[in-house]
């Protein structure tokens, strides 16, 4: 490593919390790239600008997305990153790696790259960054004799990702690893060759809880729930009571729904299933007392995504409960996924996420097109605010009005309620 000053970046160093700069600097004691990449960052400090110019089409063969085009704008004063190009490796199911799989990444990724590395990036991949380009190619194929694989990027299928699910967590109602494993297999095409108008996410989590924070994330978010009713253990809450657990305040009142309550005399916890929403607070609070129930599935999501185009969105129920057991089931998550994919590609303009689009033509629209059923749960907001309107020929039919009133107010929208 140059004995170069970064005075800016040893103030990241301070402080109770790892720094990314002293893990930098590790990695430029043998690594030239990322000793620049490291004079670099400290220059944009300086300048208060960014100096990494996105883009330039690079790739490896067959492969359409995967590598992110990186140049650095100041190549004579930084020749080392001059090309710091990224790649994105699929990451297994709930990223469980063996130490000799990390160990076969770390080795591929020194011999080619700069060896900075982000576990994970915010779609899930495992990160690589900085690579020069005429290593791409070089990298790819030891990666991929490796067993590794690329992820998606750009107006593609972004790489699926998932909770830890049944591996290590008693919430997960269904296996979001087999789901994920599953759906990156089936539309690898989808994943490596980008064809539509923009990214596409699908993240799963395997309850309410939504550690992959799928709602806010993804466009399609697929989030575990259950049909019946909660499991409860009365002498486990008469456990929690008696050790000190303030259940009234703390699990009762804080029921989104007041669908749950406790009998301070009896000591006993009782569940209205009907109104409870499954949002999973009272089994987080009192978990040896509570399970998830017995008839489980998942509700599919649509449309979350950062702010661009529009600003930002939590996705929307599309199907609110959907079985997703074996293999046979994910048929039907399929299909739908093909549906809305060829109504996005068909309609979306450029740059236009999947909920964007929804947002411009109509949630009716699209249901039509996709051909699902409105359904009470479709709701913007939780029990307010429907958005949902009869087609005016739907309308007349229901009245039994027949097909002339239907054409009468045909081109009129009538409102739901
Ligand atoms: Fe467990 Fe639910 Fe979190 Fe998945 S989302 S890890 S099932 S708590
Ligand atoms: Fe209430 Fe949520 Fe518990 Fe259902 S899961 S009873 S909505 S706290």
């Amino acid at each position: 490593m140059s004995d170069k000053k970064r005075p800016m970046l040893d103030e990241l160093k301070k402080g109770p919390w790892p720094s990314f700069v002293k893990q930098m600097e590790k990695q430029a004691e043998t690594s030239e790239m990322a000793e620049d990449a490291l004079n670099l960052l400290e220059q944009s400090y300086n300048d208060k600008v960014v100096h990494w110019k996105h883009g330039g089409i690079v790739g490896v063969r067959g492969y359409g997305g995967g590598v992110i085009g990186r140049y650095c704008d100041m190549p004579e004063e930084f020749p080392n990153v001059k090309e710091f190009h990224t790649f994105r490796v699929n990451q297994p199911a709930g990223w469980f790696y063996t130490s000799d799989a990390l160990r076969s990444l770390a080795d591929v990724w020194e011999k080619h790259g700069s060896g900075l590395t982000n576990f994970h990036g915010a779609t899930g991949d495992v990160v690589l960054l900085g690579a020069p380009t005429e290593h791409l190619q070089s990298c790819f194929d030891d990666l991929s004799a490796n067993g590794w694989d690329l992820g998606g990027s750009g107006s593609d299928l972004r790489t699926p990702s998932c909770c830890v699910g049944p591996a290590r967590c008693s919430s997960a109602c269904f296996d979001t690893l087999d789901l994920c494993h599953n759906l990156t297999n089936q539309f690898q095409n989808e994943l490596h060759r980008p064809m539509w108008p923009y990214k596409f996410k699908i993240k799963i989590s395997g309850c309410a809880n939504d550690c992959v924070s799928s709602i806010a994330r993804a466009d399609m978010s697929i989030i575990g729930t259950w049909r019946d009713v909660i499991g409860i253990d009365q002498d486990a809450v008469k456990d929690y009571a008696a050790n000190g657990l303030e259940i009234q305040e703390l699990v009762v009142d804080k029921c989104p729904t007041d669908a749950c309550t406790f009998d301070a005399e009896q000591m006993t916890f009782n569940v209205d299933d009907e109104n409870c929403v499954r949002c999973m607070h009272c089994i987080n609070k009192m978990p040896k007392a509570l399970q998830i129930g017995k008839d489980r599935g998942a509700t599919i999501l649509l449309g979350g995504k950062a702010t661009l185009v529009q600003s930002a969105f939590l996705s929307w129920v599309i199907v609110p409960f959907m079985k997703l057991e074996k293999e046979d089931d994910y048929v039907e998550l399929k299909d739908l996924l093909d549906k809305m994919w060829e109504w996005w590609d068909e309609n979306g303009k450029v740059r236009e996420r999947i909920g964007e689009l929804i947002y411009r033509k109509g949630m009716r629209t699209f249901l039509k097109e996709v051909g699902l059923k409105p359904q009470p749960q479709m709701v913007k907001h939780p029990r307010a605010n429907p958005y949902f309107f009869w087609w005016p020929e739907e309308l007349a039919k229901e009245k039994g009005e027949g097909d002339a009133l239907g054409e009468a107010a045909a081109g009129k929208e009538i409102k739901n309620g």
